[in-house]
């Protein structure tokens, strides 16, 4: 198991630590302790972070990336870790998924205790006096007056955390105001959900990949086939479009062809029109004469009665000769 525990300084961090140390059989890997050995140690880190410390202000990022770059490679590392009191910026949180990232190495959770700032300052005048109870050196950094800086660097540098890790769905807030048992219960409760919800996706994606696995040749062919398919589909309908152009080019040119055509016509108009005229002319002559015909025979279709009214009739002539007789 890996764990980040997010929280500002009195909150309780150190505690539930070595609880899930106890529990879980992991590392607890705390930069401020690192830090603190340095300094004892007088190493070229020590030097560096000695008084900043003690202002404090934060170590520069690289230095404790660094550390915990390290830190994380020896072999009790191995089984999962707790990280407390890093990351404490966005630089740091982000160089810490990169070396995730590059170790193929993966965090189950961010637990964050979150305490109200006035009960913090009360927190550790506790912890100072019981240190001092018991002979112990008391931390530089643990004066009222250091405590405040911390606290605001917190509520700046750190507290943007939260956001980083809820946008990655790993955070976890617990209410660290609950007494000792009660938060590392919650916390045990949490980290039992997140276990088994994990538990769950890697069975779904088991179950995937042998389902995949166990139909490997079928299930590559259809898709050869498909994919051919869809290349001759698209080979298709390129060509057809391509032909519907050469129509439709080849349509335009006759077009302007044929209007050219008109248009040289109409320069000889003069000509032209002079014939269309008497063809015309001959066209309204021929076309009397059919109506004439056509009126003539209606005419000797209605005068079939009158000539036969004529035939009675006697002619001119025939008068004359009745005359003369
Ligand atoms: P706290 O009780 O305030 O959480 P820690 O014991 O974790 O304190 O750290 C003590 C001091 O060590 C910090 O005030 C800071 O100066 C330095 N330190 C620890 N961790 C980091 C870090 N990740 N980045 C920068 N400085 C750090």
């Amino acid at each position: 198991m890996r764990l980040i525990l997010l929280g500002p300084p009195g909150a309780g961090k150190g505690t539930q630590a070595q609880r899930l140390v106890q529990r879980h059989g992991i590392v607890q890997l705390s930069t401020g302790d690192m830090l603190r050995a340095a300094v004892a140690a007088q190493t070229p880190t020590g030097l560096i972070a000695k008084d900043i410390m003690a202002n404090g202000g934060l170590v520069p990022d690289e230095v404790v990336v660094n550390i915990i770059a390290d830190r994380i490679e020896q072999d009790d590392a191995k089984n999962g870790f707790i990280l407390d009191g890093f990351p404490r910026t966005v630089p740091q949180a982000e160089a810490l998924d990169v070396l995730l990232k590059k170790k193929k190495l993966k965090l189950d959770a961010v637990v964050e205790l979150r305490v109200n700032e006035s009960a913090l300052l009360a927190r550790v005048e506790k912890r100072v006096a019981e240190m001092l109870e018991r002979g112990e050196s008391v931390r530089a950094d643990d004066t009222p007056e250091v405590l405040s800086k911390r606290l605001a660097n917190y509520r700046e540098q750190t507290e943007p955390l939260v956001h980083h890790y809820s946008d990655k769905r790993k955070l976890i807030t617990i209410d660290g105001m609950m007494p000792i048992e009660e938060v590392t219960a919650e916390i045990e409760r949490v980290l039992a959900a997140v276990t088994k919800a994990d538990e769950t996706a890697q069975a779904a994606k088991r179950k995937v990949a042998s389902k995949r696995a166990a139909k490997p040749a079928r299930a590559a062919r259809p898709a050869k086939a498909a994919k051919k398919a869809k290349a001759a589909k698209k080979a298709k309908s390129k060509a057809s479009a391509k032909a519907k152009r050469t129509v439709k080019k080849a349509a335009k040119k006759t077009i302007r062809k044929a209007a050219k055509k008109v248009s040289r016509g109409a320069k000889k108009a003069p000509k032209a029109s002079a014939k269309a005229r008497q063809g015309t002319r001959k066209t309204g002559a021929k076309a009397a004469r059919n109506r004439t015909g056509r009126a003539v025979k209606a005419a000797a279709g209605r005068g079939g009665k009158a000539t036969k009214k004529v035939a009675k009739r006697p002619s001119k002539a025939a008068k004359r000769l009745t005359k003369r007789r």
